[in-house]
């Protein structure tokens, strides 16, 4: 008897429980929840161009989003950017929208907002019950500065001559600082560097035209602004067109015997693999390996002219293969690969001394796949020589040479049947003909005479 009484006290009491606090939690718990939306504003840069698109980004996972504006303010003007309610989806359910990413295009000459200091503000509200049924709120500010003025790029160097797979230098002042600037060719960029002369505004750019890039190619200054603002300055230029030669070269099974073994492909790829398959694999993929690593390392330049003069060729040396030469390689008379030399061959004596062509720092010496041990020096402003198929390395990564300094000596590492000195020269990105640069009238023409030109007419 006892303890049925109990037993139907304790059912009293779930009920009751359930009656009243199981409401009461949800009131508390799930329709006046305290958590506010979250909210981001995007781009994080502070300075706003002629037209930029910002990016709203809010979410509210408990209650969801009821309210979103976004304004600009400015001298205690308000002017609204943005503002969207959202739908409920009943009075005891909450917002219909848990998230909400908007893009608004900001134009503020149009809505006759001025360049200078402005405070973007954006307030988010969600549908919880709180604060009497006002609900969370989360704001944000973020201070910016309104800039419609573009860059202007003053070209100061005259003439810009060009030849296919040759380099050329433009000079320009810019108006203002610009997070970007240099000259575009076709789709490739060269950046341009502040630094040689003393005004910070005046800078150089060494330029290419890679050896595909023909007569249409255009050419022009570009800069971008910190708020995004883009220029473009024309430049006068003339393209000299190149023919370049065809070379083909017998890949021997002697050949394949003697370089094969030099290349490690991987464990499972290199058992019993039929060499003239090794040697594609090597020729195509390893080659592009080497010349992504080649470009990670010409990323980085010092804003110094390291050099000085015409470059120097190996001493007492033939020519054995030219820039650009668009190779056909054969094996039992049948093509089985074609490749372009970005470089000139050079052949002396066996283990010739190599000197540094020009003054420079050492930004690479190891070996370096089909290049075999190469060394890269890097001239200042983005130029730079690179040397391969040595013997062996005689400087250290960082170290600086003087124009002539011995830094290895040749052989016939990496992909090369003989003893010989693979010459490269490179303008940020692209191989250039290193032709131009031995020739000390060319530089005169090209570099020096413009870079004087320039320090004359600043004075
Ligand atoms: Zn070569």
């Amino acid at each position: 008897m006892k303890s049925k009484k109990i037993n139907l006290k304790a059912w009293l009491l779930t009920i009751v429980f359930m009656i009243i606090f199981l409401p009461l939690a949800w009131l508390l718990f799930i329709r006046m929840e305290g958590e506010a939306p979250s909210v981001k504003l995007l781009p994080q840069k502070s300075a706003i161009g002629i037209s930029q698109t910002i990016q709203i980004h809010v979410s509210d996972i408990k209650s969801g989003i009821k309210q979103v504006r976004l304004i600009c303010l400015q001298d205690k003007k308000e002017t609204v950017l943005f503002e969207r309610d959202f739908s409920s989806a009943g009075f005891l359910k909450g917002g219909t929208d848990h998230t909400s990413d908007v893009d608004v295009l900001f134009e503020p000459a149009k809505l006759g907002i001025k360049d200078g200091r402005a405070v973007l503000h954006l307030a988010a509200g969600d549908f919880s019950w709180r604060k009497f049924g006002k609900g969370n709120r989360t704001e944000i500010q973020k201070q910016v500065i309104i800039d419609s003025v573009a860059p202007e790029a003053d070209i100061l160097s005259r003439s810009h001559n060009i030849a296919q797979g040759g380099s050329a230098l433009a000079i320009y002042r810019l108006s203002e600082p610009c997070i970007e600037s240099g000259v575009q060719v076709g789709k490739n960029f060269f950046p341009g560097h502040a630094g040689y002369f003393s005004n910070p505004d005046i800078f150089l750019s060494f330029f290419a035209l890679n050896h595909t890039q023909g007569k249409d190619t255009r050419i022009f200054v570009r800069a971008v602004d910190a708020a995004g603002n883009n220029t473009q300055a024309g430049l006068p230029y003339y393209i000299k067109g190149k023919t370049f030669k065809k070379d083909r070269l017998n890949i021997s099974d002697r050949f394949l015997a003697l370089k094969m073994p030099e290349f490690k492909l991987s464990d499972s790829e290199d058992t019993g693999i039929d060499p003239v398959e090794k040697f594609l694999k090597i020729n195509r993929g390893l080659r592009e390996a080497n010349f992504k690593t080649i470009l990670k390392i010409s990323q980085n330049t010092e804003n110094q002219l390291f050099w000085k003069g015409a470059f120097s060729r190996l001493p007492g040396s033939a020519r054995r293969a030219g820039f650009a030469d668009h190779r056909e390689y054969l094996y039992n008379g049948r093509v089985i690969d074609q490749q372009v030399h970005m470089g000139i061959d050079l052949a002396s004596v066996k283990r010739a001394a190599v000197p540094a062509s020009n003054s420079g720092r050492v930004v690479f010496c190891s070996p370096l796949g089909i290049y075999g041990k190469a060394v890269i020096l890097d001239h200042g402003f983005g130029l730079f020589s690179m040397y391969a198929h040595l013997s062996r390395i005689d400087v250290k990564k960082g170290q600086v040479l003087a124009k002539g300094d011995i830094l290895g000596k040749t052989g016939r590492t990496g992909m090369a049947g003989g003893d010989h000195l693979h010459f490269g020269m490179m303008i940020h990105n692209t191989f250039v003909n290193p032709v131009e640069w031995w020739d000390s009238a060319w530089i005169k023409n090209n570099v020096m005479t413009k870079i004087n030109d320039v320090k004359a007419g600043i004075k």
